[in-house]
This record gives structure tokens, C-alpha cells and sequence, in this order.
């Protein structure tokens, strides 16, 4: 390094360097310089400093390059390119040990990469978020490295870093067994400790498909055949003997990768995804900075083991699925009462907001959805089916089948904003591999709705749709809802100026309701920006919900107008919302979050009323009687069992409350009250219960009966 120039952000000074040597800070004459080095030395890890720029001839001056910005906005200037390691070390040796990556105008890239021009550099240590994805896509790579040391003739195919961890795809006629993922454990342990450098090199294609042939890795051959664009440079990452087509950007050595990592689980996958394809071994790892994350994060699996909604629909008796309808839900009596709880709650929420309920068909016409262009997208998810020599398809969704209720009769300006909302029952045909119990399923019902409104009515109903969103989130008790804005993408319908204001439109909204939310650009839809919104449950497990999305394409595609104001024919604007997204998916959020003990006012059974012995029998039905009249969803246990029985099986059924009448209580009117947790609540009065635990229904459980 030459110089350190000004720490202030405000005002750093660039400075300039003659080729004499000499420095000075202010500028040069315009004209004078020469152009930024733009030496990238090819097929070599570090910056090749024989490869340098040669200083021109005469006293011109020219700018020190290059000039990096730290994060501090603390400038330091070089006269070479130089690495991200290179900055590192500059700045001091802990740093250096410490590097991980850099990150280059927001680029996640090598400590080996070559700064050559000016860049904003974050140096990317074991204290960053964005280590993470480099840990696990290094442990991916160790990974594969020790599972080819322990089976040679086993072919690597491909393996991501992936939320909480990384995978790896290999062809290998035996399965491996769980003894085996013992074994590449240990391997991989050995493997960092070798502390390998990983070296990025640039081969030709030819090159490398030559090298991979020769070694019999078909699938590479294909990935670098079919997969990495003609053109791109083709990167090898080696690491020791080892090595493998890669875009990286990987940790400097394999040293660096700590040890907290650990192999889960082997499952099946088809190479590139495709159930024609052969079928290779999947084996999933977590990674993480360090032991204590990896230890926090075995025991949120614990937890989520423990609360797995199929588990607790099994013990509830809520519902189950089965192979002959894969992806579909079988919703027994009790399940099926949470499922019309929650419901004709969204129902009641609707009226008040405004919205028309309707219902529309299920198997609708091929040529529809030709016009509507989902055939052409999505026809292989959508199931068929035929009759008189006509296609139907079973509706994926329900939006064109909105506009053709919108399409009957003229419209005009005075009947919109229309809210069109229907608790559509939708199919689609998901890979049968992915289907997971409630969650992804390939029959579920929608809380959708669509509203038409003009350009200057989007404010309102976004706005209208943030506040019925949250009152929504907060009864069911979510309370941290994460917000991502998705603007326009490359490809997309409708002019610049419409995205403009309909971008402000929802960026307004979003800002009058103070919210915090994020900016995701280019992540939006062809047909329109998009406002999503995402829970975190108690596992801090986020779940995307709740979307609005503008739609400036399907009302023309199918023919939607209206007449506006001045007389003219006009196109409505289309929101395509939804607050829970899928019904069942979401009743299997509150199964997990909840740990199957729901809210007083959605749990299938909110009393049940026990008779010590016989005698109080009479008495007990009373109690439930009295309960039943308000309301209350209660029964009683009559059974001629112990009363400690009777509690422990309610306990398991997560009864929110145990109420128990021995011959006191009858003589009394009163009950005695235990909740599911444990907690005995002593002896209240019939009408203090009733009184309370109406109260507890109504307000969502913002009173509760215990307190
Ligand atoms: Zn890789
Ligand atoms: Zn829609």
C-alpha cells in the first residue's frame, strides 16, 4: 500500500502518484490519465504483480488505483492490484487470519480475488451472516471430497449450500448407510484439519470436459456441457488432490472451515430434478460458525421433532393423509372444526372489510386457461381431465375464474374497487417427493381475493389490505411479520411510468403504516410489483404468507373493463391477496408454533367437564349445558374411570380446560378448574367460568381465564 487516505467519509482525499513516485493530493490536470489498469491475471489466484501496468512516459500524473472503501468509509489507496487478502493484511494480521471473503461493491467473492479499480471492500469474517453460505458451501465441497476418498468410483454431481446447511448429489450403485455418514464425518474432520488451500483456476470447456471425462464424471461432463452458459468462464476450485467445477467463491483453505458441522440424512433425488432422470443419493449436513450455533440449532430440531404437525394430527386425531391420495388431507371431526374456526373467522373478517364471497368452479376448460396463459406456463402442474372429447383442467388457482365473474355485465368506475374473495379449492400436481403432511400438499383451499379497482384506488386497498392483514396475524398471535417490496423485473408487461406509480403506490402504503420492510428489486412478477409478508414462529422458523400482488396483464388477457368517468372504456387494475395463503398449510403453522395447544377460541374441544364418581353426574352435564348456551365448545367425560386417568388423556388432547366436579362442586355450583398446562385454578363459580372463558373466545385470548 502507498496510502492511507482520510478515515473521514465525508471528504476523503485521493491521492495521485507520478511515476517518479512522488504522491500529491490534489487533482491532476483532466486529460492526463491514463485509463484504470483492468489487468485481471487469467488462470492465476493472486494478482500477478509482473503483470502490472508499466507507468507511462513524461511527468503525467495519474491516479493511485486502486482506492478501496472500507466499510467505515475509510479509504486506502494501492499502486499495484491487489488481493482481498492483500487489504486484509494491510489493515493488520489478525484480520488477515481472520478472512474469510470479501465482499466487492456487494459482491461476495475470494480473499484471492483482484481488486484492480476502485471497490467498496468488506472483509467477510467468522463474525459475519454471509460466512455462513461460504461454510456451507465448503463443507458441501469437503464433503464430496471425503466421500470420494472413502468410495472411489462414486460420481459427484451437484452440491448447494441450502438454508441451515448444504448437500451433495452422488451417483453410487450401494446406499449409504447411516454407519457411512459416520464415517465421511470423521473423513471431512480430517479433511480440514489437512488445512488444504482451496485455489480457483480457469480451464478452457475443452479442458475440463476432457479432464472430467478421463475420470469418468459423466455428470460433470453434462453440467459443463449443458448447464454453465458458453461464454462464462469455467472455474475449477482445487483443494489437495481434489477438485470440482465450481463458481465459488469458496474459504481460503480448508482449515478455515469450522468445525461444526454435521451430516443429517440421505435421501433420494433425480439428477437435475427430473423423475426420468437416474436417481442419485442425496446426503444433507448442517454448517455452521460455531459450536454453539450448531448446538442451538440440533435443538430447535428437537423442538420442531417434538411439535411436527403430523405427529400431533396423529396423537390429536386431527386428520392424516395416505397413499392413495398423495398430497391430499383426510380432516377428521376434531381437525375439521379447527379448519371452520378459522374459517368462518377470515369470513367474518372479510364482510367487514368490504369483500363479496363467491365460489367457482373446479374444472374449468382448457381453452380458458390458454387464454389466461397458464397452460403455457404451468401445464405440467395442473391435473387434467377429459370428457366428451374436451380438456379440463382442475383450477390451480382461482384468478381467471374471478374475472369471468367480473366480465358479467357492464361495469363502470362506480362499482369498483370489486372484492371478490373465495375459499377456492385449488390443485396442483407438486412432485410427490416434496409433498410434506399439511404443509406442502397438492390439494389445499386458498383465502383468496381479487379486487379491481383503477389506478388512483391502489393506496387505499393496499393500505386496507396491510391493516385486515395485521388484525389477522395479531388474533392469531403472530406478532413479527417480516416485509419484503418486490419491484420490477427484466421482463415484464406494462410501461415504465404505470411501474412507477404503482411501485410508490405500495412503497406509500407500506411507509404511512410506519412499517419496516424490505426492498428485494427486480424480484417482482412480470405482471406486477408485490408486497410479501412473512411470519416467524416460535422456532424462529419464517413463513411466507400473506401477499398483494398488482396485476397489470390478466384483466386485459381476458377481457376485463370498465367504463370510467369521462366515458372512455378503461382496463381495471387487478390485486391478486391473499392473508393465509393455504389453508392447511397454515393450520400446520399453528399445530407447530402452538405445539398443538391452540388458542382457547380455536382448539376443537375449549372444556371438557369430569365427574369424580358417579353421583356427580348429573351435575357435570349441567355444568356442560350451561357452557354449551354460550357458546362454548365443551363436553363430559362420564366415564366410570379414575379422575387422574381422565385428566392425563384431556392433557394429551391439549384441552385448553380440565374442569372437575366432585360432590363440593355440586353442592356449591361451582367447578373446579385446571388448565392443560398443569395449573390449577382453584374453585370458581359456574357463572365466573362461563363468564371468563366467553370472555377469553372473544377477545382471542387477549384476557384469559387464568389470570
Ligand atoms: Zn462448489
Ligand atoms: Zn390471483
Amino acid at each position: 500500500m502507498v496510502g492511507v487516505v482520510g478515515s473521514s467519509p465525508i471528504a476523503p482525499t485521493i491521492l495521485y502518484i507520478s511515476e517518479l513516485g512522488a504522491l500529491r493530493p490534489a487533482l491532476p490536470v483532466p486529460g492526463k490519465l491514463p485509463e484504470p489498469f483492468g489487468l485481471k491475471p487469467a488462470g492465476t489466484t493472486a494478482c500477478g504483480s509482473d503483470k502490472q501496468v508499466a507507468f507511462g512516459s513524461g511527468h503525467h500524473w495519474r491516479k493511485l488505483v486502486p482506492v478501496v472503501t472500507l466499510p467505515d468509509g475509510s479509504q486506502r489507496s494501492f499502486d499495484h492490484p491487489v488481493t482481498v487478502f492483500d487489504v486484509a493484511a494491510d489493515i493488520g494480521p489478525g484480520l488477515a487470519k481472520a478472512a474469510l471473503a470479501g465482499k466487492v461493491d456487494g459482491r461476495l467473492v475470494d480473499t484471492s480475488y483482484c481488486i484492480d479499480s476502485d471497490a467498496e471492500l468488506a472483509i467477510v469474517t467468522n463474525k459475519d451472516d454471509d460466512a455462513l453460505e461460504l461454510i456451507r458451501h465448503d463443507a458441501a465441497h469437503v464433503m464430496a471430497q471425503a466421500v470420494q476418498e472413502l468410495y472411489p468410483g462414486t460420481q459427484v454431481t451437484i452440491g448447494p449450500a441450502i438454508e441451515n446447511g448444504f448437500y451433495y448429489d452422488f451417483a453410487r450403485e450401494q446406499p449409504f448407510t447411516p454407519e457411512d455418514l459416520l464415517k465421511i464425518e470423521k473423513r471431512m474432520q480430517e479433511i480440514v484439519k489437512r488445512d488444504l488451500p482451496l485455489q480457483r483456476e480457469v480451464w478452457s470447456r475443452d479442458e475440463a470436459m476432457k479432464t472430467f471425462g478421463d475420470l469418468g464424471e459423466s455428470y460433470k461432463v453434462e453440467i459443463i456441457n449443458d448447464i454453465i452458459p458458453e461464454g462464462e468462464e469455467l472455474s475449477i476450485y482445487r483443494q489437495g488432490e481434489w477438485f470440482d467445477v465450481c463458481r465459488g467463491p469458496h474459504l481460503p483453505s480448508t482449515g478455515k472451515l469450522p468445525k461444526a458441522f454435521k451430516l443429517m440424512s440421505v435421501a433420494g433425488a433425480y439428477w437435475r430434478g427430473d423423475s426420468r432422470n437416474p436417481m442419485l443419493q442425496r446426503i444433507y449436513g448442517t454448517a455452521w460458525r460455531n459450536k454453539d450455533e450448531l448446538k442451538a440449532y440440533l435443538h430447535r430440531l428437537e423442538e420442531a421433532e417434538k411439535r411436527d404437525h403430523r405427529k400431533l394430527g396423529k396423537a390429536m386425531n386431527l386428520f392424516h393423509t395416505q397413499e392413495e391420495a398423495p398430497g391430499m388431507v383426510f380432516w377428521h371431526d376434531k381437525g375439521w372444526r379447527i379448519y371452520l374456526q378459522v374459517q368462518d373467522y377470515i369470513r367474518d373478517k372479510l364482510r367487514d372489510h368490504g369483500y363479496q364471497e363467491v365460489h367457482t368452479p373446479s374444472v374449468i376448460d382448457r381453452s380458458l386457461w390458454e387464454k389466461s396463459g397458464h397452460w403455457e406456463k404451468f401445464h405440467d402442474d395442473m391435473f387434467t381431465t377429459e370428457s366428451e372429447k374436451r380438456t379440463f383442467a382442475i383450477k390451480p388457482m382461482n384468478c381467471p375464474a374471478h374475472i369471468q365473474i367480473y366480465n358479467q355485465g357492464l361495469k363502470s368506475y362506480r362499482d369498483l374497487p370489486l372484492r371478490l374473495a373465495e375459499f377456492g379449492s385449488c390443485h396442483r400436481n407438486e412432485p410427490s417427493g416434496t409433498l410434506h403432511g399439511l404443509m406442502r400438499v397438492r390439494g389445499f383451499v386458498q383465502d383468496d381475493a381479487h379486487i379491481f379497482c383503477s389506478e388512483a384506488q391502489i393506496l387505499d386497498e393496499v393500505s386496507d389490505f396491510i391493516d385486515l392483514l395485521f388484525e389477522v396475524y395479531r388474533d392469531f398471535g403472530f406478532e413479527e411479520v417480516i416485509i419484503k417490496l418486490s419491484t420490477r423485473p427484466e421482463q415484464r408487461v406494462g410501461e415504465d411510468a404505470l411501474w412507477d406509480r404503482a411501485e410508490k403506490a405500495l412503497e406509500d402504503a407500506l411507509n404511512h403504516k410506519q412499517l419496516d420492510w424490505q426492498l428485494q428489486p427486480g424480484e417482482g412478477a412480470f405482471y406486477g410489483p408485490k408486497i410479501e409478508f412473512s411470519l416467524k414462529d416460535c422456532l424462529e422458523r419464517v413463513w411466507q404468507l400473506g401477499t398483494i400482488q398488482l396485476d397489470f396483464s390478466m384483466p386485459a388477457r381476458l377481457g376485463a373493463t370498465y367504463i370510467a368517468e369521462d366515458g372512455s372504456k378503461q382496463v381495471p387494475v387487478m390485486l391478486h391477496r391473499a392473508i393465509l395463503g393455504s389453508l392447511e398449510r397454515f393450520i400446520g403453522i399453528l399445530i407447530e408454533h402452538y405445539a398443538g395447544a391452540l388458542p382457547t377460541w380455536l382448539a376443537p374441544d375449549q372444556a371438557v367437564v369430569m365427574d369424580i364418581t358417579d353421583k356427580q353426574a348429573e351435575y357435570a352435564k349441567k355444568v356442560e349445558e350451561t357452557l354449551k348456551n354460550q357458546g362454548v365448545r365443551v363436553k363430559s367425560d362420564l366415564r366410570n374411570e379414575k379422575i387422574g386417568f381422565k385428566i392425563r388423556e384431556h392433557t394429551i388432547q391439549r384441552v385448553p380446560y380440565l374442569l372437575v366436579v366432585g360432590d363440593r362442586e355440586a353442592e356449591s355450583d361451582t367447578v373446579a378448574v385446571r388448565t392443560r398446562s398443569g395449573k390449577d385454578l382453584g374453585s370458581l363459580s359456574l357463572q365466573a367460568l362461563s363468564e371468563g372463558l366467553t370472555a377469553e373466545i372473544a377477545s382471542r385470548g387477549r384476557t384469559v381465564l387464568e389470570n
